[in-house]
């Protein structure tokens, strides 16, 4: 029988503040185990918590860059559980109150746009790491993360392939990478994703029983875990039985999950308001404040991008994909007034060459202005395409303008035709053999000849004004 899937994420995002959610330890990745953590964080009794502004803050913009509706009046609650990364038995997070309700992202699938509610984004505290040993033998306990704010951003079961899903992690990645509260890297861990999964048959709409796959870590594995999970469930109701409500645990290198543990219900954690945190209250204008803050999100600059300034969606999407991509391509298309041609230079040449270097695009050593310098020179014909490329190579190894390295380096234009022709006219002399066989028929010559001049003009000259004295030349050979 065929089955529909129902998919609904829980996105788990730390934020990149200074410090962490509820003491001043330092929010970062790696380092030496325990070496970021003080009686706060590792809760030791008599201890009480300080709510962090920054990270209420960066939870409350990651709600408007996701289109979500602002509490004025939020509250923290203690959410009961025992597990060994978390030493007080419990988490400070947000229950019926949180920060951020019904917001929405828009994704594209195909051409056809398809729109994701999302519920809730609470503030809570991260849990600590445990390292197990691998024989399961013994598992150490390294507290660096624990307290590290964390956002939880949870849809509504909106989602119906591992295709959507995926679009709408992507989309929700870039939206919090510009609104700069996270770094969304999955490889370490700063964002992870839930996903719980349900299927129907076909022309029903009973929602069928869901389980939950936990910390996904990479959009391959979100994916894969997806369509496996549909794929299992679909045989165990084809087969006569029934899903099980469970926490499930996937192995991303098998290709395959196995049950965990049954799932709990909101009840089992006995959440009751956080008493050593006086509830968070906000005026409209403060929300406004913040929202005035954020830079424009990436959709509104897809729309710019291929709209007035004429980019093809895959060139957009491509340089959107990085926010300091984003801003140097829109200060050099500022300054040049070419956007085709400085995005054309970003996606083929700078990209290339970070891939080359092994570097981000946040490590390109000079801005968008220079760029943009470099775009209006080849504009104004002052540089050829090809010693463009060079000059960007130099930009690269030198930090120099483009203008600086143009003239140091020998590559300004040669832009007097008659500087040109004498060029040519003596490559013709060298050449009368080619020449005679072009004036007798044999077209072929011409790209020979061209490349002479070309070359004795060390790629100084226009190419499209050597070709034209070039013709004019062998034209008044032929008369
Ligand atoms: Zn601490």
């Amino acid at each position: 029988m065929p089955y529909l899937p129902t998919i609904g994420l829980e996105i788990h995002v730390e934020l990149s503040t200074g410090s962490k959610l509820f003491c001043g330890c330092p929010v970062s990745f790696g380092g030496e185990p325990n070496s970021r953590c003080c009686p706060v964080c590792t809760s030791v009794p008599g201890t009480l918590p300080v709510l962090n502004r920054a990270a209420v803050q960066y939870a409350i913009k990651a709600g408007l860059a996701l289109n979500c509706e602002i509490g004025l009046f939020s509250k923290f609650d203690r959410k009961n559980y025992f597990y060994p990364d978390l030493p007080k038995a419990y988490q400070i997070s947000q229950f019926d109150l949180p920060f951020c309700l019904d917001g929405y992202v828009d994704i594209e699938l195909n051409g056809e746009q398809k729109r994701i509610r999302i519920e809730r984004i609470h503030l809570e505290e991260d849990a600590g790491k445990l390292v197990h040993d691998g024989l399961d033998k013994y598992s150490l306990a390294d507290y660096n993360r624990c307290g590290v704010p964390l956002i939880e951003i949870v849809t509504k079961p909106d989602i119906a392939s591992a295709q959507e899903a995926k679009a709408f992690v992507e989309k929700v990645r870039l939206c919090l990478l510009y609104a700069g509260v996270s770094d969304c890297k999955m490889e370490e861990g700063s964002m992870r994703v839930d996903v719980n999964t349900s299927v129907r048959p076909v022309g029903t709409d009973e929602l069928g029983t869901r389980t939950e796959m936990k910390n996904l870590n990479s959009i391959r594995s979100i994916v894969r875990c997806i369509e496996s999970e549909t794929a299992r469930q679909a045989s165990v109701l084809d087969s006569g039985g029934r899903v099980v409500q469970e926490t499930r645990r996937w192995d991303d290198n098998k290709g395959e999950s196995r049950a965990m543990r049954s799932k709990e219900n909101a009840h089992d954690y006995r959440y009751f308001p956080e008493p050593d945190i006086i509830p968070a209250e906000f005026t409209q204008e403060q929300i406004e404040a913040l929202r005035a803050s954020l830079p424009k999100m990436p959709h509104e600059r897809y729309l710019e991008y291929t709209g007035k300034m004429g980019l093809p969606g895959s060139d957009a999407n491509q340089i959107l994909e990085s926010v300091a991509l984003a801003d140097i391509f829109e200060d050099a298309a500022a300054i040049s007034a070419n956007p085709r041609t400085s995005a054309s230079l970003i996606i083929v040449e700078i990209l290339r060459r970070l891939n080359d270097m092994g570097l981000s695009p946040e490590q390109i050593p000079f801005d968008g202005a220079a760029l943009g310098k470099l775009v209006k020179m080849m504009d104004e014909r002052q540089i050829t395409a090809n010693n463009a490329k060079k000059v960007l190579t130099l930009m690269f190894e030198t930090k120099d303008s483009p203008d600086k390295i143009a003239k140091d380096n020998g590559f300004a234009v040669i832009s007097d035709v008659a500087g040109i022709k004498s060029v040519v006219s003596d490559i013709l002399k060298q050449n009368e053999k080619a020449v005679g066989e072009y004036l007798a028929g044999n077209a072929k010559t011409f790209g020979f000849l061209m490349g002479q001049c070309v070359g004795a003009l060390s790629g100084r000259a226009d190419p499209q004004v050597v070709r034209a004295v070039l013709q004019e030349l062998l034209q008044k050979g032929q008369d």
